[in-house]
């Protein structure tokens, strides 16, 4: 579980990705599927996608539950993400509802920093989402290139994220799972978040908690570690563990050992390094507070922090700030920016269609799945 630190070099083939730990799904604030207003209002709209539609070309990653492949929609040659996840793996380890909330997430946010979902379906056995393909890579595959970027890299990453946060934050919705493997670069260098498979929406009181036990280890906040209860400020606490592994090439408190690094996490001040500036030293001590009451955890406050001086949040709202890195992508498909460890393995997907018959359907614990975003194509 975890990097270990002397594998945080440049080959990201000896350096593991970050796994989420996921345990069981809140059971004081559960949602239905119901309970999600939609952003387009004729989203629920009858749609005939299926898997024939698509022609299944490479892999690009994996999640907890499934796969997700390179896509070509047969009708109009456009490519995209397509995320499968299979409901047996889901329902074994209790995850209906995160995955539910996932996709009605998804389909409900229309944010610049946000990946966009078009399509999503179903078989008896798979849940699939079509997202658009995001190709400048994960920010964990650029970051280990370069093992840690300068403060004026850093500091356009983590403006853009605090930007999606603040969105997801405006609507109710908290992320809880940012680090570098779920930060994707679209052609022009601008970040898009992805998998929102541990993110929850609050309906209601500005006070609500959250109780699941979820998160990545290496950037899991402390009142998630107690389990006292979480709200949005958790994000922030990832955020300050975003930046700090964007400066420093490893996350803060990191041990191999997973127990000393939350015994660390709660007791030892975060330990900065010397090429840091004072304005970053001050935004990571804000950041990473363990007590959420005392932590930096108001967008405005941290727009307008001096580590972020000099950004015009409206023009970088509009992306009209030119990327400090535009990723090498020579065309639509071109995978360069992916971990040859997926895009060289065998894009296999059954392409036998098997819809829903009756009786599935009765017992189906995943209806109002299917979705077409209708301002696409
Ligand atoms: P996820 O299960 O959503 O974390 O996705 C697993 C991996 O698949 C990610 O870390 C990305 O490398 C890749 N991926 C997911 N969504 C997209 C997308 N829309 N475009 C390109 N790659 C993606």
């Amino acid at each position: 579980m975890g990097g270990c630190l002397k594998c945080f070099g440049s080959d990201s083939k000896e350096d593991p990705k970050k796994e989420p730990i996921i345990d069981k799904e809140d059971s004081k604030t559960n949602t239905t599927s119901d309970s999600i207003t939609q952003r387009k209002s004729s989203a629920a709209a009858p749609v005939q996608i299926t898997l024939e539609d698509f022609q299944i070309e490479k892999v690009l990653g994996k999640g907890a539950f499934g796969k997700v492949f390179l896509v070509t929609k047969k009708d109009n040659g456009q490519v995209y993400a397509m995320k499968a996840l299979r409901k047996e793996m889901i329902e074994k380890r209790n995850q209906v509802v995160h995955t539910k909330t996932e996709r009605e997430i998804l389909g409900s946010i229309d944010c610049p920093f946000i990946v966009q979902l078009r399509f999503a379906f179903q078989t008896p056995d798979k849940l699939y989402m079509i997202m658009d393909f995001i190709n400048g890579g994960e920010l964990f595959f650029h970051l280990r290139r370069s093992t840690s970027f300068t403060e004026e890299r850093a500091k356009f990453y983590a403006a853009e994220i605090l930007l999606a946060l603040d969105y997801l934050h405006t609507q109710g919705i908290i992320y809880r799972d940012l680090k570098p493997e779920n930060i994707l670069l679209d052609a022009e260098g601008h970040v898009k978040l992805t998998d929102f498979g541990l993110s929850k929406q609050f309906f209601g009181a500005e006070n609500q908690k959250a109780f699941s036990f979820c998160g990545t280890p290496e950037y899991l906040a402390p009142e998630i570690l107690k389990g006292t209860g979480h709200d949005k400020a958790v994000d922030f606490w990832s955020l300050g563990a975003l930046i700090y592994e964007m400066l420093a090439g490893a996350p803060p408190f990191y041990s191999r050992n997973r127990e000393q690094m939350f015994r660390n996490m709660l007791s030892k001040p975060v330990e900065m390094k010397p090429h840091f500036s004072p304005a970053a030293c001050d935004i990571l001590k804000s950041l990473l507070q363990v007590d959420p009451r005392r932590r930096l955890s108001n967008a405005n406050e941290v727009k307008t922090h001096q580590f972020f001086e000099g950004i015009d949040w409206g023009k970088l709202w509009k992306k009209t700030i030119e990327a400090p890195f535009i990723p090498k992508v020579k065309g639509p498909r071109d995978l360069q920016n992916f971990d040859k460890m997926f895009t060289e393995e065998k894009a296999e997907e059954s392409l036998i269609v098997t819809h829903l018959n009756a009786e599935q359907k009765a017992a189906n614990r995943y209806d109002g799945f299917t979705y077409k975003d209708p301002s696409h194509l």
